[in-house]
């Protein structure tokens, strides 16, 4: 595709459109597993809010046993929360995956624009790291404190 950028032509849209085009059915696979994840997650996600509300409900009509049940409520809510947390990072990297797939730069390495290994892409389509960045940000996110 580099080299015919200089004579401006007037359907260079178009032909940009192919290059997407082609992108997408490159990774169809990957494209596929990221949508359907992605319409997973939203589910689970919408799930979780109803369930949510109809604990909110349940609280109202029960006079007694108010402590232990307050107890098991904020456990209730904490986990909820983490959940909560959990499938929205999940689903902002899904989402992140899918729009690298739109700009054309799915499958290319978020820090070092490298390609990544197809197979990590495989077992992993949301992957926005090569293996050697991943492996060199988790080591400076546990920096450990000096030994005494
Ligand atoms: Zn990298």
């Amino acid at each position: 595709m580099i080299g015919w950028g200089d004579s401006k032509k007037p359907f260079s849209n178009l032909a940009r459109r192919q290059v997407e085009g082609e992108m997408t059915a490159k990774f169809k696979k990957q494209h596929e597993q990221l949508e359907s994840e992605h319409k997973r997650l939203t589910e689970e996600f919408a799930q979780l809010q109803t369930t949510a509300s109809s604990t909110d409900e349940r609280r109202e009509g029960s006079p007694f046993g108010k402590r232990e049940e307050e107890a098991t409520e904020t456990l209730e809510l904490e986990k909820r929360l983490a959940l909560e947390n959990r499938l929205r990072q999940e689903l902002a990297k899904i989402e992140h995956a899918l729009e690298k797939i739109e700009k054309g730069t799915y499958g290319l390495c978020d820090n070092c624009g490298q390609p990544i290994d197809p197979e990590r892409l495989e077992a992993l389509p949301q992957a926005s790291l090569c293996m050697n960045c991943k492996a060199q940000l988790a080591k400076n996110a546990k920096v450990s404190p000096p030994p005494r």
